[in-house]
């Protein structure tokens, strides 16, 4: 892709997006790790530490509790498990638990860190649901040091007397802002509360509003606040753009971009089940050849996909947001948001999916003229004006008269809240009776974060085709 309409991102120096992720001025050996640890970064094949790892390391090795926020993408994963590799004790068993929201992050988290540490004596589990409990107790009988684990089996395993809290000397959440989010809350709360009082406490993730900080302190005891993220939430090597269309061509927009396009490896989210399968059939039926992934699906299913997506033996994946946080494949060149998130932290953590350690990604959003002020949400939110691309060779069909209205969401109406602009730039965008030079006249200045208000049309099209990086 070339001649795009993104003005920045793919063609200034490579400094640039370094210093977006790693800490040129330190290196690993300077952080206070032990040798057996070292090797294992070394063998990983990591020169030097990110930002958040530089910061993370030597404050968790120095005993204080730390909130780190860093973009996705940057090692927060190795920022909190090498500090533990080093101060776990190889002789007392359940010493680390790690909490994160999907059995598919777990099983991810205890993979890397295992690896880092292949070198030492400290062991790795998981404990999550989706496998039988009988083949974990049997596993966790051997005690490992270090557990990783989602919530609900979390607390099964310890109900039914297989695993205990009494030597919990480091607690964990990762993704913490989803941990701590209404739906695992009180099981959270309930663990936490379990675990020792004199234990040390590491939450991470690249999103943490300030309602969630406040509670996330409560569970922490004078916790060091870690920020990495800058300006930005998100990386700048991920190029970000939106496309205007209306909710009936959706579909045909995403065959259209897949078949013109031909992304290397592409995630499209969408936020219901029901739509990534309905998704999936239509684009199998027109001979794409698709993967899905949502809650619903079985387990041995679910872990097949992801083995795919991380080896980069597929092509296209439609997920539910149950992919969204904290996967890391790196052959993931695209991310399409099918159904933009109505959570703007959604949409960071969505597109954090492309564009890892320092790697180049493509993020394309599909705005339908109700959800202007969803995406100016969203550009409030990661601090960057989202700009638009168009496509002429695409052409918009009429609204099919069976057509029902859906909400901004994409699913049933509903009113977009107090922030949402009552100017809606989006409106003329999409409709092809009205002339596209109207769509300017359309912004309201006042809505555009930090006064960053498209001044001129976006380049006509797209041109090229997208740099397949698949192996
Ligand atoms: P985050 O949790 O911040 O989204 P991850 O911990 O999943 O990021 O790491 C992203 C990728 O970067 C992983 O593949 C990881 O192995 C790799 N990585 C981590 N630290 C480094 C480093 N210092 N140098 C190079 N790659 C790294
Ligand atoms: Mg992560």
């Amino acid at each position: 892709m070339n001649d795009h309409a993104s003005p920045s991102a793919s063609h200034s120096s490579p400094s640039k997006h370094e210093a977006d992720i790693f800490e040129s001025t330190a290196s690993f050996d300077s952080l206070g790790l032990p040798a057996p640890v070292l090797r294992g970064i070394k063998e990983m094949g990591f020169d030097k530490p990110t930002l958040i790892q530089a910061k993370l390391i030597p404050a968790v090795l120095a005993g204080k509790d730390v909130l780190g926020q860093a973009k996705t993408g940057t090692g927060k994963t190795a920022a909190f498990g090498l500090p533990l590799l080093a101060m776990c004790d190889p002789t007392v068993p359940f010493q680390a638990l790690i909490l994160a929201p999907t059995r598919e992050l777990a099983v991810q988290i205890a993979d890397e860190i295992s690896e880092l540490g292949r070198h030492g004596k400290v062991t790795v589990d998981t404990v999550m649901g989706g496998e039988r409990i009988k083949t974990q107790a049997h596993r966790l009988k051997k005690g490992a040091n270090i557990i990783v684990g989602t919530p609900g089996r979390i607390m099964d395993m310890a109900e039914r007397r297989l695993y205990h809290f009494d030597n919990v000397k480091f607690s964990v959440l990762d993704e913490v802002d989803r941990m701590l989010d209404i739906g695992f809350r009180e099981d959270i709360r309930r663990i936490l509360d379990r675990c020792p009082k004199d234990r040390q406490t590491m939450f991470v993730s690249a999103t943490i509003a300030g309602e969630i900080e406040k509670l996330a302190r409560k569970f922490m005891r004078d916790p060091e606040k870690i920020v990495t993220s800058g300006a930005s939430l998100t990386v700048s090597m991920v190029e970000q753009h939106y496309l205007s269309v209306n909710p009936w061509d959706k579909k045909k927009l995403l065959l259209h971009l897949l078949t013109h396009e031909e992304p290397a490896m592409t995630i499209v989210f969408c936020r219901l089940k029901k739509n990534v399968d309905m998704l999936a059939k239509y684009l199998g039926d027109k001979k794409i050849e698709v993967h899905a992934i949502h809650g619903d699906m079985r387990q041995g299913k679910r872990n097949k996909v992801i083995k795919q997506l991380r080896d980069g033996s597929l092509t296209v994946l439609i997920a539910s947001d149950l992919a969204s946080r904290g996967i890391d494949a790196e052959g993931v060149s695209h991310v399409i948001n099918y159904d933009l998130p109505e959570d703007p932290d959604l949409y960071v953590h969505r597109i954090g999916r492309t564009a890892r350690a320092g790697r180049h990604g493509v993020a394309w959003s599909f705005v339908t003229p109700a959800q202007g002020g969803l995406l100016t949400n969203i550009e409030a939110l990661i601090n960057r004006e989202i700009p638009k691309m168009d496509y002429p060779d695409f052409v918009p069909s009429p609204k099919p008269e069976s057509w029902r209205d859906e909400g901004p969401g994409g699913g049933p109406s509903f009113p977009t809240g107090p922030e949402a602009p009552k100017v809606n730039r989006f409106d003329a965008a999409v409709n092809p009776e009205i002339p596209a030079a109207t769509e300017t006249a359309a912004v309201d200045s006042s809505k555009f974060p930090g006064g960053v208000v498209p001044t001129k049309m976006p380049p006509k099209r797209m041109m090229g085709r997208i740099p397949s990086s698949r192996r």
